[in-house]
């Protein structure tokens, strides 16, 4: 049975069933394995009971998830300035001197602690994935490869001192054990010293029906008003927060020791909004619905062009792909094309789709082209244009389902 994360309730519902789906991030080297791939449900749930907190239904263990990674921000050139862009803001606010010590929570191939050597050395990765510590280490990134927890963290502080400074991108996320994570922060930060804390924000979820941001490794989906609530319980306080546009809507919020920091307007601003538009209740409850909108239409559609004899091809292979194509079947679909050459040859675990060099489009010649990369539709259909000479349709399934031609 599982429990809710945070009040340990037994009162979770489910709210969004999305089917069987594999863990989204490993892609098949072939055919067999793929279609092997272990299948588990993914479900989007709400603690009714206790806390309304929103996670994931069924939890997949967190080793075969994380211990050997190949999500790395630094491929991204976008990702990279990002990460760089929080060294300078952390300097810019708070002002980092050459003794202040910055732990990096999740800290992948050390990309962020790398951008803050140009203020202090002292600075200390924590991250999982072995290929990613290992890979941190060697680039003179001290790393322990290890998942944090409130022991990990009393280690750290009897080791190294208390922290000036944590920062933790898209991992807080992606633990179910949220309160020892919660008191492990409160452990090592110091008096004065700030948290930073970056996860993908339930409100961009539900404004743009994203729902193939749900996957296995994606534990829990934070509203603001239920980050500030958890955080009361331990003593820290969230004093400002925004939104960025980074994996179409990031969550930044700024946290220290209650009574540090003025609480910013624009924290309490966002705060209010979110609470009078019931982002938890029932703005919550009619995204659930209009998933499910979606994917009609979407399978109707896709009944229509089977009908007329038309062919579906799909572009795009990030991690979010697997979600959406284990929702609405990979049977309408020839293959996918992808640009990343890591990718081509592979296919979406759990179906017999393979990923391609796009430049196969000139000889594949599709009538439709179905974007699962749809949050950077405006940059792939100038490529499909200007690269492949494509002329034929294009199926957008997010924000909302819609359909377009280049002539
Ligand atoms: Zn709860």
């Amino acid at each position: 049975m599982n429990k809710c994360f945070i009040c340990k309730s037994e009162s979770i519902k489910v709210i969004l069933d999305l089917g069987q789906s594999p863990v989204a991030n490993n892609l098949e080297m072939n055919l067999e394995e793929s279609l092997e791939a272990k299948k588990y449900p993914l479900e989007l749930s709400k603690c009714v009971d206790g806390c309304s907190h929103i996670q994931i239904g069924n939890i997949v263990n967190q080793e075969e998830i994380f211990s050997d990674y190949f999500y790395m921000p630094s491929v991204s050139k976008t990702l990279t300035n990002h990460l760089e862009e929080i060294s300078s803001d952390i300097n810019d606010k708070f002002k980092i001197n050459n003794d202040s010590f910055i732990v990096d929570i999740g800290s992948n191939d050390g990309t962020f602690l790398n951008s803050v050597k140009d203020y202090t050395n002292n600075i200390l990765g924590i991250d999982p994935a072995k290929n990613l510590s290992d890979l941190a280490n060697k680039k003179g990134v001290k790393t322990i490869n290890d998942f944090f927890t409130n022991s990990l963290s009393k280690e750290i502080k009897d080791n190294y001192g208390e922290a000036d400074f944590i920062v933790s991108t898209n991992t807080f996320a992606h633990t179910p054990e949220v309160k020892d994570f919660a008191e492990g922060l409160k452990t090592l930060i110091s008096d004065q010293g700030v948290i930073i804390i970056e996860i993908h924000y339930l409100g961009s979820m539900v404004s743009d029906n994203s729902f193939d941001t749900i996957y296995h490794e994606h534990f829990s989906y934070w509203s603001l008003e239920n980050l500030d609530e958890l955080f009361k319980n331990y003593d820290l306080e969230i004093f400002d927060a925004k939104i960025l546009p980074v994996h179409h809507g990031q969550l930044r919020i700024y946290l220290s020791k209650s009574g540090n920091y003025k609480v910013n307007d624009s924290f309490k601003k966002l705060l209010k909004n979110e609470i009078e538009e019931d982002l938890i209740g029932k703005k919550l409850t009619s995204f659930c619905n209009k998933v499910k909108e979606i994917k009609k239409d979407i399978l109707n559609l896709f009944k229509e062009i089977a009908d007329s004899n038309k062919k579906i091809y799909g572009y795009g292979a990030p991690a979010k792909a697997s979600t959406l194509i284990n929702f609405i079947g990979s049977k309408n679909l020839i293959n996918i094309y992808d640009k990343s050459k890591l990718k081509q040859g592979k296919y979406i675990p759990g179906t017999s789709l393979i990923i391609k060099d796009p430049i196969e489009i000139i000889n594949d010649n599709p009538d439709y082209i179905f974007l699962f990369a749809w949050n950077f539709t405006e940059e792939i259909i100038k490529e499909l244009k200007v690269n492949y000479n494509y002329k034929g349709k294009i199926i957008i399934p997010i924000p909302e389902l819609k359909v377009i031609e280049i002539l």
